[in-house]
């Protein structure tokens, strides 16, 4: 049976209307809002979400019920009211109740051209909105005419085989109709669910009178906040359009006037002081009452404000941290609910570098900024050639006229972008926000000659491939040259919002580091340390991954000694410098983990590159290439398995890191290293390992004359490690879960391999999603929770961590906080992020 449409679900918005957003939308609880302030808004019926989904399925509505309430106003408009105002919907419909009669009559108030605008504008939106026809046939001339008017309408009832209707109710009817089947459409409902709404959102509509801003005195339509949507500082932003009917056109009004006093023109301030002063006072007090910064849309008849609308100022991810901290600092929410208001995901955008306040800025040219973060580079014009500068680790801006898909190779390969034409929602713009990529677009001033590889600037300066230029993302300015730098993370209102995030965290949160430049990157984001350093990783440059290759060719403890003894003093100041950076924070280093086909020469070219590297006849290379080749290297002789079978290497490593942390403790820290033992199967394995490291640690001593600690754990990645944990923590202080190389063991997946067919298991929904990036808590979890136990079991005090690149993702975080796991440990640029994540769940 179908559902009747009651009283209740057309409501009138008054003080005391019974109304909620989770019934009516977001829109209309605001509104309602707004009136208990005392503002002046027009009468506005509120329309339930029940009301819409029955409207959806064909049922009649009672539109003389709702145009009961509109007698005195002359047009009406239809907006969408979801729950989240995020989640979208139909577009406003406005101007509704324009007819003939009508036109004929606001002609003799506005004068025949303005209302034939207003009547063709509507036409046109009732045609291609209401009646879906094709928008080329309904277009609006500059300059509206009775003849055009009269095409239109003709057009209008050639397509519909029926006169453009003439009666109001029966325009209000196919309008909700029309909102309230989009609403239900797929495309609308992928959109909404993509931003988070659940499958059975709900969409309300609001019918609101429209006042005429046209007349005498000042009159027009205008929208103001009190924030910059970009950084989210205090400043009037906005614009007032005289005598423009309705705020929807005035992106394209070119006739607006400044809101605040302004030496370049009129401003809204002196013509209309006190509506003027009025904004203020209403601006501050929706921030006081609404909690939130507001977007006011008004209009002004005569100097009379009527506030049409209000809705949360659209911001960039700066401006979300800014005005949340703001509005905590100024006592209007709690600190704790400032956590709470920033999404994780949008602190990503804020983690680039910025160029310096105070720096020379010499502008090339100005376009549009379209993905923050500065980054300099050399000048490219080809995707080509961004990949040939990336591949000779030079960094490189690429400038093109505008992007293709095609050229997401080079965006990818390059440090920043230009483009000359598109705007913030070109390709360039949206794929640089994407990855992260400094990005101006529209930077139309500037001409580029693509022949001769130049770039002209508006002054006439010519600027040629390879000359270095900076790339201002945030502000949309090309700077010649290389203005001084700030690192990322440095602006104040960022660190307020994550130290009173850290207060409310309950679980630690370290860095993946293997550099020093990780490291660094790892202590500006304020990660409690370094929870994993892939020691191998320090050995992929330049010349040292010959050294690390010599050590695995050599086939003599003679001969493999005297490449340890290379190694070590380069071992021993990575150390250093890791303990230096982290300043007393707890530095995990794992022992080398290399599976060995990571460092053998791949092709001819390779080996023969080998054979003068070793200076070996090029046969000894092969057969040894051959030798140490390994079916399954994954599952091969890694990690402890070569620690146990080559003692030495480990012992190096234990030396070197004994050593570090004697020169550093030296310095007046307390450095005690934490030691992890990959790849781990076996107690045995860890009982063998402990004996040598802690000889090592004798010797040293000895040596040395300096005591000191350090602490001894296992990384848990294979199942085994996992079920025998209780056994295994006798001997590790600390077990910290290598989910990585856990989900390849417990699933039988290689993570090398899985690539080929994730995406068709995930559209088969065999996985709900690719466990190596979401953890699979149903059964690497259930090892993750059953080495826990009895990891404590065997030790009661066990330090418990994961580590694998899950580490900074929301579910993982709440997993391991459920577990009472003492931190997770990521990648040095996810820190923040999940920083904010931790405190999120523990508010
Ligand atoms: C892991 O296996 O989860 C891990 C962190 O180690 P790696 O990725 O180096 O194998
Ligand atoms: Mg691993």
């Amino acid at each position: 049976m179908q559902k009747v449409i009651t009283l209740k679900d057309l409501c009138l918005v008054t003080k005391t209307a019974p109304m909620a957003a989770d019934i009516h939308g977001g829109r209309a609880k605001c509104l309602q809002r707004l009136i208990r302030l005392d503002m002046p808004v027009p009468t506005t019926v509120a329309l339930s979400f029940d009301a819409v989904r029955a409207i959806a399925g064909g049922q009649a509505v009672d539109t003389p019920q709702i145009l009961r309430h509109f007698e005195e106003a002359p047009l009406l408009s239809v907006r969408p009211s979801s729950m989240d105002p995020d989640w979208g919907g139909p577009g406003a419909m406005l101007n509704i109740g324009m007819n003939d009669a009508k036109h004929a009559e606001l002609s003799e108030a506005l004068g025949a051209e303005a209302a034939t605008r207003i009547y063709m504008r509507y036409i046109q939106s009732f045609a291609v909105e209401v009646a879906r026809l094709d928008p080329e046939e309904f277009y609006l001339p500059d300059h509206p005419s009775a003849d055009a008017l009269r095409a239109m309408l003709n057009t209008y009832e050639a397509e519909m085989d029926a006169e453009f209707p003439q009666n109001v109710a029966e325009q209000l009817a196919e309008v909700l109709r029309s909102m309230a089947r989009t609403w239900e459409g797929t495309t609308a409902r992928l959109l909404r669910q993509a931003k988070g709404a659940p499958a059975d959102a709900g969409l309300g509509l609001v019918v609101q009178g429209m006042a005429l801003a046209v007349g005498e005195g000042v009159c027009g339509s205008g929208v103001i906040q009190f924030v910059d949507s970009a950084t989210g500082a205090e400043q009037i932003n906005g614009r007032f359009v005289p005598q423009a009917l309705h705020s929807e056109t005035l992106r394209d009004a070119k006739d607006a006037l400044f809101l605040t006093r302004d030496p370049r023109g009129p401003s809204l301030q002196d013509q209309a002081p006190e509506a003027f002063a009025t904004l203020i006072e209403f601006g501050a007090l929706g921030r006081l009452r609404l909690r939130e910064e507001m977007e006011i849309k008004f209009i002004l008849r005569d100097g009379q404000l009527t506030i049409l609308d209000a809705v949360r100022v659209q911001r960039s991810p700066q401006a979300a941290v800014r005005i949340a901290v703001d509005l905590a600092e100024s006592g209007v929410i709690p600190r704790q609910e400032a956590v709470m208001r920033v999404q994780p995901a949008a602190l990503s955008e804020l983690l680039h570098r910025q160029i310096a306040r105070d720096a020379t800025r010499d502008v090339i040219v100005r376009g549009i900024p379209a993905s923050p973060g500065a980054a300099r580079g050399q000048l490219v014009f080809s995707a080509n050639e961004a990949q040939a500068s990336a591949a000779r680790a030079e960094a490189c801006v690429l400038v093109r006229r505008e992007t293709t898909p095609e050229d997401i190779r080079g965006m990818h390969a390059a440090a920043a972008v230009v483009t000359l034409r598109g705007g913030i929602t070109s390709h360039a713009a949206v794929i640089g926000r994407g990855i992260g990529l400094p990005c101006i677009v529209g930077a139309g001033d500037l001409d580029v000659d693509e022949r001769h590889r130049t770039i002209t600037a508006p002054d006439g300066r010519v600027f040629a491939a390879g000359d270095i230029v900076t790339v201002d993302g945030t502000t949309g300015q090309l700077l010649a040259g290389e203005p001084r730098m700030l690192e990322a993370a440095l602006d104040d209102a960022f660190q307020t919002l994550l130290s009173w995030a850290d207060d409310v965290r309950d679980i630690g949160i370290r860095a993946n580091a293997d550099t020093p430049a990780d490291a660094k990157t790892a202590h500006n984001f304020k990660a409690q340390g370094i929870g994993l350093c892939r020691t191998e990783h320090m050995f992929f440059d330049g010349d040292r991954v010959d050294l690390m290759r010599e050590m695995i060719f050599a086939d003599t403890a003679q001969g493999r000694a005297a490449v340890l003894e290379r190694l070590m003093p380069l071992q021993r100041s990575d150390f250093k410098e890791l303990f230096q950076i982290m300043q007393g924070q707890p530095v995990c280093i794992r022992l080398f983990d290399m599976p060995l086909h990571e460092f053998l020469p791949a092709g001819k070219s390779g080996l023969r590159d080998l054979a003068e590297l070793l200076d070996v006849p090029m046969a000894e290379v092969t057969a040894r290439v051959e030798d140490l080749t390994e079916y399954n290297p994954m599952l091969g002789m890694r990690g402890v398995r070569l620690g146990l079978t080559v003692p030495e290497i480990y012992d190096m490593q234990a030396r070197a890191i004994f050593q570090a942390t004697v020169a550093v403790s030296d310095e007046g820290n307390v450095v005690v290293p934490e030691i992890m033992v990959p790849l781990v199967s076996a107690k045995r394995e860890v009982e063998l390992i402990e004996s040598r490291i802690e000889s090592v640690a004798a010797a040293v001593r000895t040596e040395t004359g300096v005591d000191f600690d350090y602490k001894l754990g296992v990384m848990v990645e294979t199942p085994r490690a996992a079920m025998r944990s209780q056994d295994i923590a006798e001997h590790a202080t600390f077990l910290s879960f290598g989910t990585n190389d856990l989900t390849q063991m417990t699933y039988g997946l290689s993570r090398d391999d899985a690539g080929r067919f994730m995406s068709d298991y995930v559209k088969l929904r065999v996985y709900e999603e690719d466990p190596f990036h979401t953890l699979d808590l149903d059964g690497v979890g259930e090892l993750l929770k059953l080495g826990a136990e009895r990891g404590r079991a065997g030790r009661p005090d066990v330090t418990l961590s994961i580590c694998g690149e899950h580490g900074g993702d929301t579910a993982a975080i709440a997993f391991c906080r459920a577990q009472g796991f003492d931190y997770v440990s990521c990648s040095p640029f996810r820190v923040p992020v999940a920083r904010l994540s931790a405190a999120q769940l523990a508010v």
